[in-house]
């Protein structure tokens, strides 16, 4: 999973560093950054998650084009 984040809607309000800080640095004035790339490993998906729904004006967001995870036939990103 890999997050995206618009510095240009972040409005500060801090909350995506509460749920996730190993993702979310904030700057003095409370406005976020993302620690990295945005590559979010598997034990802190939950708290991506958490960050994403929480923001008050979605400025997190879940980047689309990764990769998809294997179907049961094996192929990634095969429609199923
Ligand atoms: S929760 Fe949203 S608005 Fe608040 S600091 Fe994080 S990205 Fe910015």
């Amino acid at each position: 999973m890999k997050i995206k984040l618009s510095k240009t809607l972040c409005d500060g309000f801090g909350t995506c560093a509460a749920h996730a800080p190993g993702l979310f640095a904030l700057d003095e004035w409370g406005y976020a950054s993302l620690m990295g790339d945005g590559s979010v490993s598997p034990d802190q998906e939950a708290n991506a998650e958490r960050a994403i729904i929480n923001c008050p004006v979605h400025a997190i967001s879940k980047e689309q084009g990764g990769r998809q995870p294997p179907t049961e036939a094996g192929e990634p990103g095969a429609p199923q």
